[in-house]
């Protein structure tokens, strides 16, 4: 609980004389800087886009991506693609809201990396905006972060999972599931996955996870920031399976299309 309450510290709130100043300038788009509406911002403090920005990100169409591992495919509607169909993967389907590409990955790695925590609320609200509409998270009741290994937290001071599930859960309301931080941990610490070479990889994630029997029988959704060569997702998902979990599905905000054979989720 204290690392939960931790992962979810606020950035500090600005000084007074400048919280009355920010009263009296209207908000401007994160992005271009154009003044917003007021009621385009769920927080006063909270960074938005305008409508224009908004359009030209780079959104995932839906039909055109497979549903097991959210990889883009060249027919719509396709239930698993060519790699699903010769792996194994553990995940049940995958959505990704939008491509892992310039803007969005220097946002992740902003958040991740600068300690730019005050993005977490625009990219929670993001990941809530492409439900609109859309009846596809009423087969999950339990919501769960990828959770970070105890040491990587402390280095980073919070879990940017679990932050951007909180902000989409905030935007949702009564329409997201219960969001569960203590039902799966990360017991052993990793190196990222990207930094690995392939064979490496496939040991890396590897008993990484532990979790409880509370699992059972629940519709479990996975959220992380990004998912690039799918293991960690996998592995998160095939503990939950194992301890009794009854599906589990990933939601990512960024989704890293592969660009060759040696970068796909080799499974094991
Ligand atoms: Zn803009
Ligand atoms: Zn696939």
């Amino acid at each position: 609980m204290k690392e939960f309450v931790k992962s979810l510290r606020h950035p500090s709130p600005l000084p007074r004389c400048f919280q009355w100043l920010r009263q009296l300038l209207p908000p401007l788009c994160w992005q271009c800087k154009k003044v917003l509406g007021g009621r385009t911002f769920l927080e006063p403090s909270s960074p938005f886009l305008c409508s224009n920005c908004l359009l030209e990100l780079p959104w995932t169409d839906q039909d055109y991506h497979c549903r097991q591992c959210g990889k883009h495919t060249a027919e719509p509607n396709r239930l698993r693609c060519q790699e699903c169909i010769e792996d194994i993967w553990e995940l049940d389907e995958t959505r990704s809201v939008l491509a892992y590409d310039d803007i969005v990955r220097h946002w992740i790695l902003q958040l991740k990396f600068y300690g730019k925590e005050h993005l977490s609320p625009l990219l929670g609200r993001l990941l809530a905006l492409s439900f609109q509409n859309s009846n596809w998270l009423e087969k999950y009741d339990i919501l769960i972060p990828i959770p970070l290994h105890s040491s990587r937290l402390r280095k980073r001071g919070f879990n940017q999972s679990l932050l951007l599930a909180y902000y989409f859960k905030k935007n949702l309301g009564k329409f997201a599931p219960e969001l569960q931080t203590h039902w799966l941990r990360r017991i052993r610490a990793t190196r990222p996955q990207t930094e690995l070479p392939l064979a490496e990889r496939l040991v890396n994630m590897d008993d990484a996870f532990e979790t409880s029997l509370e699992v059972q029988n629940h519709q479990i959704l996975l959220l992380d920031d990004v998912m690039t060569t799918g293991s960690t997702l996998n592995a998160a998902a095939r503990c939950l399976k194992e301890a009794g979990a009854s599906s589990v599905g990933a939601l990512v905000l960024g989704r890293k299309m592969w660009d060759s054979f040696e970068d796909r989720f080799p499974d094991t």
